[in-house]
């Protein structure tokens, strides 16, 4: 192969993983959401050994190898039942105690809802395990959804079960939380 193909294929390559990340953006907010438990993304890239034992273990196999090869979660076909066989399959000091929360992101709904538009939806309620998404009638329009963040572990099911994407992940601060709940 002449120098000339192998940087085309590299740059090709390039533009396919980058549409990949984008596309993950789109679906779950944004990229790199590391297994449950996970210590900072600092130490985790510093002590995580990239065998992919987690990634094995996965009961809905939502870890996939990330870019430069370390697990990242991937929402886009099933949800984290909070199972923590990653946790317990790795060797490394990358992960947090059980006791403390799985993940600081939450859900926020982007105003392409199909209930902001006057079309009643309510897929994402009956995705949600923990009921943290609740309708809230209106007099004279369709029920819109109430997120009770409080509620919300995070596990990734209503993300899939919107028709439209209009529901995200992103990283909250507790104080937010908190509130989000007064
Ligand atoms: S099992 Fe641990 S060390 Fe191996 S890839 Fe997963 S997080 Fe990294
Ligand atoms: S807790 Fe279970 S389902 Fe969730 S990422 Fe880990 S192995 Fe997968
Ligand atoms: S991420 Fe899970 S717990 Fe949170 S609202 Fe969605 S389905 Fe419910």
């Amino acid at each position: 192969m002449t120098v000339e193909n192998l940087s085309r294929r590299h740059f090709l390559r390039g533009q396919f993983l980058t549409s990949l990340q984008s596309e993950k953006v789109k679906t779950q907010g944004f990229q790199g959401i590391r297994p449950p438990w996970s210590v900072d993304e600092h130490h985790f890239t510093q002590n995580c050994h990239r065998c992919g034992d987690c990634i094995t273990v996965c009961e809905t196999q939502i870890l996939i190898k990330g870019e430069g090869g370390f697990p990242e979660v991937q929402f886009d076909h099933a949800e984290c039942t909070f199972c923590h066989k990653c946790v317990d399959v790795c060797q490394q000091p990358v992960f947090r105690p059980l006791t403390e929360l799985a993940w600081t992101h939450k859900i926020e709904m982007s105003n392409h809802c199909l209930t902001l538009n006057a079309v009643e939806c309510r897929s994402c309620e009956d995705s949600c395990e923990m009921r943290a998404i609740r309708f809230k009638r209106q007099i004279g329009g369709v029920s819109q959804p109430q997120f009770v963040l409080e509620d919300c572990n995070g596990c990734g099911a209503c993300l899939r079960s919107c028709p439209v994407s209009a529901i995200k992940l992103s990283l909250i601060q507790q104080h937010q939380v908190e509130k989000t709940n007064d």
